[in-house]
């Protein structure tokens, strides 16, 4: 294994490999490191890639993981780059590609940093996890933990979707439900970890290996696109370590010398909880707390960031430095885009990763990309865990009887049914 050390990218301070969380001295955020010389080396005999590996396990030297015995996989990771050529019309662009994420095992990417994550938990030798989650991330830990034989505890806000608080239940975990936002699920889960000594694997920036899994996302991107790298990588962001392992992972990438240049990066966040968006349209350098009740679709981005306000910065000065930016959009634009989606490409996507759609939306409409760029969106979660978020789209559908009279009926009464009768 090539990781070396965590390095606070606050004070600066390092700390050896092992149960980490942020900075003893500063409080900030821990940075996994790497011997890159060593692994440049052996991407320059063998490539980056690792053939013994599948999905994200391909990339193993450039993840925080001793053995291979205790690796922890569903499948994870080698998703599809669509080509999404009657999306990109529909948007005015040439071209535009999704890296469909809604295949992972547990139907979003958290399955990247919670099987990382869940492979130290084993390395660790703790016997119970517990994660904060709007969600998704629940989903993958009640997954992963149950795959490893380990104890799930999960702490969820009370409007967490059915579908995934489902997914969660069917997979053993033992759900916290909190009348509050993200914030307080993850107040929650830290208090229970230090209380019981439960390895709290939340996947903001408060535990440094589950991020290391997000930058196999970029390193699939470049290797599908024959190694060359986007102009705009576009992601829905909560507190945003998608975002920042993505950045990560391409910068990577260039020090081997395996692609050049780097993505601008777009953090797409809704309107309805936006401290990132905020601090950026202000021109500041701090991300300060979102401080009223998150209210948006978007529930896996509602994340007001109370008491880790850190993380915000942190994502913020990583997207100015890709020369990125950030948006807000609506709930309106965010289900048009889910609309969109799934006519012109045939994907169903939950409301937060239409948000991704939602961005790029804006950013063509706002002229500040050109036609001629690359533009990856990340489709983030899978619509089948929040169908009810769609509710009002489902018309009522009318029964009719099961007879002759009754298809001709049904026939006259579809929608297209005026322009679109058989020539025979
Ligand atoms: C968690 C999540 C995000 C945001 O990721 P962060 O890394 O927390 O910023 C985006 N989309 C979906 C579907 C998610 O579950
Ligand atoms: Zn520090």
């Amino acid at each position: 294994m090539f990781s070396s050390l965590a390095k606070c990218v606050g004070c600066g301070a390092q700390y050896p490999l092992g149960v980490l969380y942020t900075c003893e001295t500063c409080g900030n955020i821990l940075d996994i490191q790497y011997d890159y010389e060593q692994v440049a080396r052996v991407v320059a005999t063998k490539g980056l890639v690792d053939r013994t590996g599948r999905g994200i396990w391909r990339y193993r030297p450039l993840l925080p993981v001793h053995e291979s015995t205790n690796v922890v996989s569903l499948g994870e990771g080698g998703t599809e780059l669509l080509q999404c050529d009657r999306l990109a019309s529909e948007l005015g662009l040439d071209g535009l590609f999704i890296k469909d994420e809604t295949r992972e095992p547990t139907g979003s990417f958290k399955d990247r940093p919670i099987a990382v994550a869940t492979t130290k938990a084993l390395e660790f030798g703790v016997d119970t996890v517990v994660t904060s989650s709007s969600g998704n991330a629940g989903a993958a830990v009640a997954a992963y933990a149950a795959k490893a034989g380990l104890r799930c505890v999960v702490v969820v806000p009370s409007t967490t979707s059915t579908g995934k608080l489902t997914q969660m239940v069917m997979c053993g975990a033992e759900v916290i439900s909190v009348d509050g936002s993200s914030s307080d699920a993850f107040r929650f889960a830290q208090s229970a970890a230090k209380e019981r000594g439960w390895l709290n694997i939340s996947t903001t920036f408060l535990n440094p290996y589950p991020i290391e899994g997000n930058k196999t996302v970029a390193y699939e991107m470049a290797e599908q696109l024959g190694w060359r790298v986007p102009d705009w990588v576009i992601v829905p962001i909560g507190a945003g370590p998608l975002l920042v392992g993505i950045f990560k992972g391409f910068e990577e990438l260039n020090r081997f010398g395996l692609v050049f240049g780097l993505p601008r990066m777009v953090g797409v966040q809704a309107e309805g909880c936006a401290p990132i968006f905020r601090a950026f349209e202000e021109n500041r350098s701090v991300v300060e707390e979102w401080t009223s009740r998150p209210a948006t679709i978007a529930g896996g981005i509602a994340d007001p960031l109370v008491g880790y306000r850190n993380d915000g910065t942190y994502t913020l000065r990583t997207i100015r430095r890709s020369g990125g930016l950030a948006l807000a959009v609506s709930d309106e634009e965010i289900m048009e885009a889910a609309v969109c989606v799934g006519k012109t490409e045939g994907l169903f996507v939950e409301p937060t990763a239409a948000a991704a759609i939602a961005g790029a939306k804006r950013l063509i409409d706002s002229s500040r990309i050109q036609k001629t760029q690359t533009m990856v969106c990340l489709v983030t979660g899978h619509g089948l865990k929040d169908t009810s978020a769609f509710s009002r789209c489902l018309p009522t559908i009318p029964t009719f009887a099961a007879t002759e009279d009754g298809l001709r009926e049904a026939l006259s009464h579809l929608p297209g049914a005026e322009n679109k009768s058989s020539p025979s």
